[in-house]
């Protein structure tokens, strides 16, 4: 019997790091950063110098990624290379870089098995662009989280600052869109909605809000 799976898909700065996290807490259930494997990818293409451009050298890397995240402390590291670039994957230069070599149907392909390794007993919270889509197609609960640009680059805005990054708002506001485009625009795997998702618009919710809500959804569903 496969584990049940909640998948949570949406654009940058929507809440779905947060959300799956307390999820993941709330359930006891693994969690999987999609977002944070095509960020190791775009850090490695740059250790290695290849170009984010360059789509036949980006797949041996793709395929060969040797990435971890072990748990320490409560809080999920990540490894790259024995290298913790949990921090360093986290700029808006590194999501820009992410959702480039995002674009390419082969590395997307190189990584599929990857993510699906991280659904296990009692169940795991998938988070992404394309979770519910193409990932796990035939997850129990599918959720689709999105809220205006602008309120995604004010929270942005202050998780970074709280991480120490110094940025300003119109930037962060237009380089969140650049990358919105992208995700919605590419041929594989474009960002977009299941057909059997449940959309919930955060522009004016709390956290603890859209928690409730997929809370309850979930009991509905499970
Ligand atoms: O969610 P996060 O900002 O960490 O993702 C970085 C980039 O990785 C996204 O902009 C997107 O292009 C890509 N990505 C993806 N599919 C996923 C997760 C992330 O294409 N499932």
């Amino acid at each position: 019997e496969q584990a049940p799976v909640i998948t949570v898909d949406g654009p940058g700065g929507a809440g779905k790091g947060t959300l799956c996290q307390l999820l993941a807490e709330k359930l006891e259930w693994h969690l999987l950063d999609s977002g944070a494997i095509y960020r190791v990818l775009a850090l490695a293409a740059r250790h290695h110098n290849v170009a984010l451009d360059d789509e036949s050298g980006l797949m041996p890397l793709a395929a060969h990624l040797d990435v971890q995240f072990p748990v320490v402390d409560g809080h999920i590291k990540t490894i790259l290379e024995g290298e913790d670039v949990s921090r360093s994957i986290r700029t808006e230069q590194i999501g820009e870089a992410a959702s480039k070599v995002a674009a390419f149907p082969r590395v997307r392909e190189a990584l599929l098995r990857r993510q699906r390794a991280f659904r296990g007993q009692p169940g795991l919270i998938a988070d992404g662009r394309d979770m519910g889509t193409v990932v796990f197609p035939d997850a129990q609960v599918k959720i689709f989280l999105d809220a205006s640009a602008e309120e995604r680059a004010r929270r942005r805005l202050n998780q970074l600052q709280d991480k120490g990054f110094d940025v300003s708002f119109d930037r962060l506001l237009s380089e969140i869109q650049a990358r919105d485009e992208r995700d919605r625009n590419r041929a594989v795997a474009p960002l977009k909605a299941a057909e059997d998702a449940l959309i919930i618009d955060s522009t004016t919710m709390s956290i603890a809000q859209v928690l409730d809500k997929v809370l309850s959804h979930t009991k509905v569903k499970l």
